[in-house]
């Protein structure tokens, strides 16, 4: 293949795609966090592994870029250069129930459910939180589900009266992740502490797994004494996230991880633009700079650690 292109799916064909919004989610905005407009062409596939890793944290749900793109074609892309299986994440009752359809159709995806430290305030504003809870435990129970997530506290996004709905959710989460025998998937923003905090107070589940890992050297230590997994994004790979690769540098290997976030957290030099699991390889390279680590032995390493966290994909 050639690697300097933008894999086949996720080139505009020329033709306007009017495709009704045919998944739950939403897309991502066209402008970053400090209302720049973005590039929404996605970035050209890197060069293949040299051994198959797992994105653990994706939402194929979400809509990205300038056109359409299905789970198939989005997971055949994928691994084409080296990423053979993907964790598909859900964060409401939609990309939830989505979730399930797509590892139903698709062997390579393992499935995690949940409703995010955002999205659990607006269902208890409506009075729904009850019954959303009710159908994630229903959804949990499907035995491709293998992780409560994404779930923690973002004390980013959310503020105030949020908050408590917040730690009420966490915890209720981490209880079902207990009851089903899954693992937990955390989001963590700028909340370190608390998400430590509250973990001990109702006793961690077996199998942890910090998404997006954003902690410094402190939360590495913490999660190693712990045992529970560090999942590193494209994040890793930006010029000023100095304290997110002196925090990889400490980790224990055997609890690192690699995921994409996609369609957001684009690695560097492609920060802002679309992201899909076909990126993972940059992260990995980088990785593998930061660790001083041959990538062949990287890539097996993360391909076992992610079994560890979730299972085999039988
Ligand atoms: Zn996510």
């Amino acid at each position: 293949m050639c690697s300097a292109h933008t894999p086949a799916a996720y080139r505009p064909t020329g033709t306007a795609d009017e495709a009704e919004e045919a998944r739950p989610g939403g897309r991502r905005a066209a402008t970053d966090e400090s209302g720049r407009s973005r590039r929404l062409e996605y970035p050209p596939a890197p060069e293949p592994l040299p051994v198959p890793v797992v994105d653990n944290h994706t939402h194929l749900n979400f809509r990205d870029g300038l056109v359409e793109v299905g789970v198939k074609d989005a997971l055949d892309a994928a691994a084409a250069v080296g990423v053979d299986r993907a964790v598909q994440v859900g964060c409401d009752l939609p990309s939830s129930r989505f979730t399930v359809q797509a590892l139903d159709a698709d062997a390579r995806l393992l499935g995690a459910v949940a409703l995010h430290p955002n999205d659990a305030p607006r269902y208890a504003a409506r009075g729904e939180l009850e019954a959303a809870y009710a159908e994630i435990e229903q959804l949990a129970a499907h035995p491709r589900v293998r992780a409560i997530g994404e779930t923690g506290l973002d004390y980013f996004r959310s503020k105030g009266d949020a908050l408590a709905v917040q730690h009420d959710s966490f915890r209720w989460h981490i209880d079902l992740a207990k009851r089903l025998g899954k693992t937990l998937q955390i989001h963590d923003r700028d909340a370190h502490e608390d998400v430590v905090r509250l973990l001990g107070e109702e006793g961690a589940p077996e199998t942890v797994v910090f998404h997006c890992f954003s902690g410094d050297e402190d939360l590495a230590r913490t999660c190693n004494e712990n045992g529970w997994f560090m999942s590193f994004a494209g994040t890793m790979t930006f010029k000023n996230a100095e304290n997110l690769r002196r925090a990889l540098a400490i980790a224990d290997p055997g609890r690192i991880l690699v995921e994409t976030d996609s369609p957001y957290l684009t690695p560097h030099p492609y920060r802002g633009r679309p992201n899909a699991s076909y990126m993972v390889p940059y992260t990995v390279r980088s990785m593998a700079e930061v660790l001083g680590a041959d990538l062949a032995e990287l890539c097996s390493r993360l391909s076992a650690n992610t079994e560890q966290a979730y299972g085999d994909w039988d």
